[in-house]
């Protein structure tokens, strides 16, 4: 048991789930060699696959079943943390593998995959396109079409959905021609993240918070997602996509959703993502001026962002930051810093809500004005702290500190937590239950575009170019300036 009575047990306390017949298009790519099969071998390994459930790899090269056995064994190895020591559960995980090679766009191997997958009762199907966009709607097509798909088939779609509202209105009428808006799962991985669900927990299930988290008591609140890497392997992909479109238009969106929304009647999916698409179409447009834009310069070790990107007069961003308002009862005036970027200085994420100061020192001006603040942080440290106030412990008067009374979830819930923590885990295992409530919905993914497509078309209208940064610095000085000129400072997490 450790410091706040959780017990290993209780952290590895798995819900059995249905058997399964998984089919992972790409299966043999980046993102499912680094994620989605080191999550199932992890949920494996806790007990939580059923003995009959198979995962059936699909990509476009040829290869026999015992080659891409191989192919994940060394993929378990890179990315499968500790569990993959234990080489006899890695060759009983392996068992549950299976291969086929099929051409989403053509004939090639869709009669091998339907002789493959079992049609019985009770056996969730499920098909993972961790493919490019492009192949979404073909393969969509290709399930109906080769009928190996039913009322109860499920898809999961990754990200990028869309390139603007556009591109992301043609998927999901692709999508919808051949499948029912609850049969598909579109992944933000930050929604299955530990602490993100938290913050639902801690809003909803204490009376401690709720009745404070609105504009009356909140001063304002900081989205803050910083990354130290910078756009390296995939940099001329996001040469056209941006810090805008590739993280704020739908992780920080989906946290800020999550911050913001009203109480859903439910934890249940259609109740929650309806109170979310409720916060992105209350948004207000942002001025120009309420945004920075910036692009890292070389620090002479590493390249620049135009060097990463091959792109010698680019004007993507590769950091932003802007200040937005919800125009509705309960946020009417309260700014919502947003800031995010490649190449700062330190790897962090964390939402801050920073409440209002006290209307009155009942202690004198010496003593200061203090502020609560709840840090939620994603990363690297998942936890929670709460800045209070205290006296300054000794005599010599009432002099007043900030202290945070923190909670480090590795601290509180013991080494077993990193266990419980990896987002594609529990989004994997919510696919096979059934359950959307960490998925987004097709209309909360347009409204998003909705709101980012004007913020983008403006600044290519008027042609802007990004600010430099230093690497490893925390962004531009205009960014800082964004707050600073409303007697507000960017929370002191080091980027
Ligand atoms: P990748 O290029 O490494 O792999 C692509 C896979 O698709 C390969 O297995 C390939 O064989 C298969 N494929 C390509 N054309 C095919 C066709 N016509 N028919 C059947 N299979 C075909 O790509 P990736 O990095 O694994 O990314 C896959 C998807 O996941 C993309 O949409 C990407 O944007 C998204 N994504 C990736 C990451 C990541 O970290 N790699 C993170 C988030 C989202």
């Amino acid at each position: 048991m450790n410091r706040i009575g959780v017990t290993p047990e209780m952290v590895s306390r798995v819900i059995p789930v249905d058997p399964f017949d998984l089919v992972i298009f790409g299966g043999t790519g980046d993102l499912a060699r680094r994620k989605i099969l080191p999550a199932l071998f992890r949920r494996f390994c806790a007990g939580q696959m059923p003995d009959d459930s198979r995962i059936i790899g699909a990509a476009r090269s040829e290869m026999s079943e015992s080659e891409y056995r191989d192919l994940v064994r060394d993929a378990l190895a890179e990315f499968g943390k500790k569990h993959a020591e234990d080489k006899h559960a890695v060759e009983a995980f392996l068992k549950h593998l299976h291969y086929v090679a099929v051409d989403a766009m053509g004939d090639g191997g869709w009669k091998e995959m339907k002789a493959l997958l079992r049609d019985e009762e009770g056996l969730v199907r499920a098909f993972y396109f961790s493919v490019g966009p492009s192949l979404f709607g073909p393969l969509a097509e290709q399930l109906r079409e080769n009928g190996l798909a039913d009322r109860e088939t499920r898809i999961v779609v990754e990200k990028p959905f869309g390139h603007d509202l556009e591109s992301a209105r043609s998927l999901n009428e692709e999508l919808a021609q051949h499948f029912y808006e609850d049969q598909i799962y579109r992944i933000d991985h930050y929604l299955g993240k530990e602490t993100v669900q938290n913050l639902m927990a801690v809003r909803f299930g204490n009376m401690l918070f709720e009745p404070l988290w609105n504009a009356q008591y909140v001063d304002h609140i900081q989205i803050t997602v910083a990354e130290t890497v910078g756009v390296g392997g995939r940099g001329s992909y996001y040469d056209h996509s941006g810090a805008m479109r590739d993280m704020v238009q739908n992780h920080l969106m989906q946290l800020l959703c999550l911050i913001a929304m009203e109480p859903p009647a439910q934890f249940e999916a259609d109740a929650v993502r309806d109170e979310k698409l409720k916060v992105i179409r209350a948004l207000d447009p942002v001025d120009p001026d309420q945004i920075v834009r910036g692009q890292y310069t070389s620090d002479g070790s590493m390249p620049s962002y135009r060097e990463d990107a091959e792109n010698p007069t680019s004007k993507t961003e590769s950091f932003i930051a802007l200040k937005c308002y919800i125009s509705n009862w309960r946020w009417a005036n309260t700014p919502f810093y947003l800031r995010t970027g490649k190449r700062l200085s330190a790897r962090a994420s964390e939402i801050a809500v920073v409440f209002k100061e006290t209307p009155h020192s009942i202690f004198g001006i010496d003593s200061g004005r203090h502020r609560n603040v709840l840090s939620i942080r994603l990363q690297p440290d998942e936890g929670m702290t709460l800045g209070v106030t205290i006296k300054e412990p000794g005599p010599g008067g009432m002099r007043l500190v900030d202290v945070p009374l923190d909670m480090s979830f590795a601290d509180a819930l013991g080494p077993d937590a990193e266990e419980v923590t990896d987002a594609y885990e529990r989004l994997i295992m919510d696919v096979i239950r059934g359950n959307q409530t960490l998925f987004m919905r097709g209309d909360e993914v347009e409204a998003a575009w909705a709101w980012t497509d004007p913020l983008i078309e403006g600044w290519e209208r008027r042609g802007d170019s990004p600010k430099p940064y230093d690497a490893g610095s925390g962004g531009p000085d205009d960014a800082a300036f964004l707050i600073n000129r409303d007697g507000r400072r960017w929370r002191g997490i080091k980027i």
